[in-house]
């Protein structure tokens, strides 16, 4: 809603999203995303005194999401494996103890429930709680914290992790991995944004009423307001999936 109220129509009004479930960027982070999953869920059991094999070991996981889901998938699993033992040597001396793998979050802000799902939560030596977000790339970029540290999810994730965690909560973590060979690895704070996180309810407040004012109209789905902006239109990750639907109507 806060990027484009007809982007939002399109997708929740109309089910109108496109499935773009097997682009290879997706499939590989979803992938790499699992395998991490299963990684630090391992590493969580022996922590708590479980059963680790209760948990495929990473690479195994990753050979059956592939069997599962067809070649798309399948044509990544030895790249992405090699990434995943990089990573393992990378991280190799970690110490942390794992709280939370892929933990479902919730916040309640005014009439209005948030929800968002942590990667991995984690608490240092310190004892200050961190929530790490796995961003995987093909390109690694150092830039990339100065504009995740705009990002509404993550401001989100934060808001949370101050509600969830109080004094405890340290940040939040971008763990970034170049899934492309040579990989790369970094482990990034995002950078504090106090003013975003004191708004940041009001700003859950502004969507949700705009999405109820909306409704309320009337207006057909088809002709919610379009940003119509290349900026928002044609992001970082390319052309948004409804450009063409916008150009020429929906046919
Ligand atoms: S193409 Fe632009 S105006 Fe149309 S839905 Fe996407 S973001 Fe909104």
């Amino acid at each position: 809603m806060l990027e484009c109220p007809q982007k939002w129509a399109y997708k929740y009004k109309l089910d109108l999203d496109e499935d773009r479930s097997n682009a290879a960027p997706l499939v590989k982070g979803s992938m790499m995303h699992l395998a991490l999953a299963h990684h630090y869920m391992r590493i969580q059991a022996v922590q708590e005194g479980k059963n680790p094999e209760e948990w495929l070991h990473p690479v195994p996981a990753l050979k059956a999401i592939a069997i599962q889901n067809g070649p798309e998938w399948a044509e990544h699993v030895d790249n992405l494996v090699k990434c995943y033992e990089a990573y393992c040597l990378q991280w190799l001396d970690e110490s942390f103890e794992v709280l939370a793998v892929e933990k479902m979050a919730y916040a309640k802000i005014g009439e209005h429930v948030l929800t968002g799902r942590f990667d991995l939560v984690f608490r240092d030596r310190q004892g200050k709680v961190w929530i790490c977000d796995h961003k995987t790339t093909g390109r690694l970029q150092a830039n990339q914290k100065k504009y995740y540290s705009i990002s509404g999810q993550l401001v989100g994730y934060s808001y949370m992790g101050h509600q969830i965690y109080g004094e405890d909560f340290g940040g939040m973590i971008l763990n970034q991995v170049q899934h492309r060979n040579p990989f790369k690895f970094a482990r990034l704070r995002l950078p504090p944004a106090p003013n975003l996180l004191k708004r940041f309810p009001q700003v859950v407040d502004d969507a949700e009423k705009r999405i109820k004012e909306l409704e309320d109209s009337g207006r057909p789905y088809d002709q919610w307001p379009m940003a119509i902006n290349e900026l928002t239109c044609y992001s970082r990750y390319g052309p948004c999936p409804h450009m063409e639907r916008c150009k020429w109507g929906i046919q």
